[in-house]
């Protein structure tokens, strides 16, 4: 059964559209369970009608034609119960319809399950049988199974449909991607596809006009690709035996004129880029190998896949491909990371989508710092076919529209308009205090990372750095930087901020933050070695990323050093015994300077519970509430399928924030925030009323942050939080919030702008 389903699977995920992957399905199902009808009807959720798109068995003129409303027949009844329905004699049910065109009349059982994704109905899935019996249970298990892994083909299918109008025949024109939030902010510019090496499914289409050039091209590759083999068909021809061997010549056979490379220079000729009209090629043989009953044939898939892939790291090599890209790029990705976009001509950028990533992933952080409109999660976005297309990225909704319509155009310009004007507005606020009508003092500092960042804060008026990320310049590098470099860096901080304070986070690598060149592959990352636990293993690192920070401070004592993902007592005490001791080093080496103020970062549930133990042994401590948040209520910041619990409002969270700055406020340690709650102007007013004095944010949060903070008083922020310790989930919390502030006529700062709606 289970190699049943694996093969059918396959078939229907590499079918090249979705008629063809509905016709698949339902031939397959239909032939695995020996039935004599296998139907799929889908919802066209405008017209909350069911389409018959596929079937095997009943008339195929009905195809397309039949039609049933929302709660219509036995297939109305399976949507609107959301549970499979199972009948011995289906004409005799009482919600049975009677279709003719479709010459269901003469079968009598029916099972039909529900086609379900996220929570949404798309369909129902039926199969029908002349003879009067109830479907076994294997059966019915078997049809669940094929529903849901079908529903995610559907689900894929009908956002892409939604472009060309392809699924139900209606063109819609311009077509809407929902996503999260990356970045706050709009961009209206053209799609660049940006893939990772040698991945042919990302690979995009892209029309080309030089066509000899790109023959050129493609023939460089290929030759390169022949070369390789015949160079492998000698190392071979020592190791292997003579049946093995002779893989190497069918590699190169396939790349014959005659056979793939005669196809590919074809579809080039057509107008294709090489890398497109491989990608095309061989995922279409692909398809074909994978279809086939004999095992040895469609082994044959993989050495297509692997010959293709070879070819593509020729093509891949040939090409620079991300740095120079054109003006208003909106740059697109399968997971885009900080690196990809660190690296292009920012001026060029208008916005990003990542088809992976959330809010909270580093890749946002690092957008936001840089102010680029972002939406990351956007999983149903239609890569392959984006190169080019006009874009807007809502980085408020977190949504993407493809081809907008001039009115959908003329209506973010004017958001973005009015984005300006507040701007203006904001710029006023940077020389003044962060103070609340009440007269009570707040401290804004930033978070950085890149230099980028620093221009930005200091014009905004930022009275420190409560979170410089020191791991960002580490990953923008093939090689840890040597203490040198590391000093250099630091140096710059800390000189452009001078005299005000820079709190250094030594390395935080593991979780989602991998270095190319330090590679850490875990099953959890996030439950793995990350953070102090990384560092700690490894004091050289360690000390000489401190001994950099210490000899960068000299003359300058604005240093102060941070511990990331402490979770016990012994990982302080082993930090600062090495932070001791590289101190004593600096100091023998000739250095005149301070010991600098020492923090922890409080972002594992278990320091939350030994805040008044960590007081002990350092100066201040600073609340990661991004990653307490993921690990309080066990949800993966980058993890988009549970994106909507990871919740800053949830009690709980706030709970344990309010914990925090209690015990250390009793034993007198200065406390911060660092996390992006702190940037959020709503949850920065619950964060002051807390007790908390200083947060950290990124420079675009700023200003918004502190003109809400302005207008609140200290006592009005104290009877909000008083209110919300009497609501129990987020929700409510979030919406109780956005009233109140609205109420008060901040509605502009607090949330993200009104985009409006066009779906
Ligand atoms: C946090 O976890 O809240 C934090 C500030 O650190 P990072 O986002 O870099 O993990
Ligand atoms: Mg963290």
């Amino acid at each position: 059964m289970l190699e049943t389903l694996r093969r059918i699977v396959q078939e229907v995920n590499s079918a090249e559209d979705l008629p063809s992957a509905l016709t698949v399905m339902v031939q397959r199902i239909k032939e695995s369970m020996g039935t004599e009808v296998c139907s799929i009807y889908l919802l066209e959720h405008k017209s909350n009608q069911y389409y018959l798109m596929a079937t095997q068995g009943l008339k195929q003129s009905a195809v397309g034609q039949t039609r049933l409303g929302y709660a219509e027949g036995l297939v109305g009844h399976v949507g609107l119960r959301e549970e499979p329905i199972n009948l011995e004699n289906a004409p005799s049910h009482p919600k049975f319809l009677h279709l003719p065109e479709t010459g269901e009349d003469e079968f009598s059982a029916f099972l039909g399950v529900p086609i379900i994704h996220h929570r949404k109905n798309l369909g129902v899935l039926v199969v029908q049988q002349s003879s009067c019996r109830r479907f076994d249970q294997d059966e019915e298990a078997f049809l669940v199974t094929m529903s849901a892994q079908l529903a995610a083909v559907v689900a894929h299918a009908e956002a892409t449909g939604a472009i060309d109008g392809t699924l139900f025949g209606q063109p819609t024109g311009s077509a809407r991607f929902e996503g999260i939030s990356g970045a706050a902010g709009i961009g209206i510019g053209r799609a660049y596809v940006v893939y990772p090496p040698a991945n042919l499914k990302s690979v995009p289409d892209r029309t080309i006009t030089d066509i000899k050039k790109e023959l050129r091209l493609l023939n460089k590759a290929i030759k390169a690709v022949r070369q390789d083999m015949a160079r492998l068909k000698i190392k071979a021809s020592k190791q292997l035996p003579p049946e093995e061997q002779a893989l190497f010549e069918v590699y190169e056979r396939m790349l014959d004129d005659n056979a793939l490379a005669g196809e590919i220079r074809a579809k080039v000729s057509e107008g294709q880029w090489a890398q497109g009209a491989l990608r095309y090629v061989v995922q279409t043989h692909i398809r074909t190998f994978e279809a086939m009953d004999d095992p040895y044939l469609r082994a044959r898939a993989s050495d297509v896949k692997d010959l293709g892939l070879r070819v593509l790291s020729f093509l891949q090599e040939a090409k620079s491909c991300v740095s120079n890209i054109p003006p208003n790029a909106i740059v697109v990705g399968e997971d885009i990371t900080p690196t990809v976009f660190v690296d292009m001509d920012r001026g060029n950028i208008a916005g990003i989508v990542s088809l992976q990533g959330s809010s909270n992933s580093h890749m946002s952080i690092v957008a936001r710092s840089l102010g680029i409109p972002t939406v990351v999660g956007a999983a149903e976005f239609p890569l392959s076919r984006m190169e080019g297309r006009d874009l807007v990225v809502d980085g408020y909704r977190g949504e993407v529209v493809v081809s907008p319509s001039p009115e959908i155009r003329k209506h973010y310009k004017s958001v973005m308009e009015d984005e300006r004007e507040l701007s203006k507005e904001l710029d006023g606020m940077a020389e003044l205090a962060a103070e609340t009508p009440d007269g009570h003092q707040m401290v804004l500092h930033v978070n950085t990372g890149l230099m980028a960042d620093v221009t930005l804060s200091l014009e905004r008026g930022a009275e420190g750095v409560g979170l410089y990320r020191t791991e960002i310049p580490f990953m923008v590098r093939d090689r840890f930087p040597s203490e040198m470099e590391q000093m250099e860096i630091y140096r710059q901080q800390l000189e452009a901020f001078h005299p005000k304070p820079v709190t250094m986070r030594t390395l935080d690598v593991g979780g989602d933050k991998a270095l190319p060149y330090f590679p850490i592959i875990e099953e959890n990352p996030f439950l793995g070695w990350r953070g102090i636990r990384v560092t700690l293993d490894h004091p050289e690192i360690f000390l000489q990323q401190v001994r950099a920070m210490l000899w960068a401070s000299e003359s300058l004592d604005n240093l102060k050093i941070m511990l990331p993902m402490v979770s016990s007592v012994t990982e302080v005490e082993d930090a600062m015994h090495l932070i001791h001791r590289a101190y004593l080093e600096v100091l023998e080496e000739g250095a005149h300077l301070e010991m600098p103020k020492i923090g922890v970062m409080i972002e594992v549930p278990a320091a939350v519970y030994q805040v008044k133990e960590f007081c002990q042994q350092v100066d201040f401590i600073s609340v990661g509430s991004n990653d307490l948040t993921q690990y309080l209520l066990a949800v993966d910041r980058n993890n988009r399928r549970v994106a909507n619990l990871y919740q800053g409002f949830h009690p709980a969270v706030l709970r344990a924030l309010q914990d925090i700055v209690s015990q250390a406020k009793e034993v007198g340690t200065p406390v911060s925030i660092c996390g992006e709650m702190a940037g959020d102007p709503r949850s920065a007013v619950l964060l002051m009323a807390m007790g908390y004095e200083t947060l950290s944010m990124s420079a675009s949060s700023l200003l918004r942050v502190k003109w809400v903070l302005r207008k609140i008083s200290y006592e009005r922020s104290k009877e909000m939080l008083g209110e919300i310790w009497k609501m129990d989930n987020a929700a409510v919390i979030q919406s109780h919030l956005d009233y109140v502030l609205e109420k008060e006529g901040l509605g502009g700062f607090i949330r993200p702008m009104h985009t409006g709606s066009h779906s």
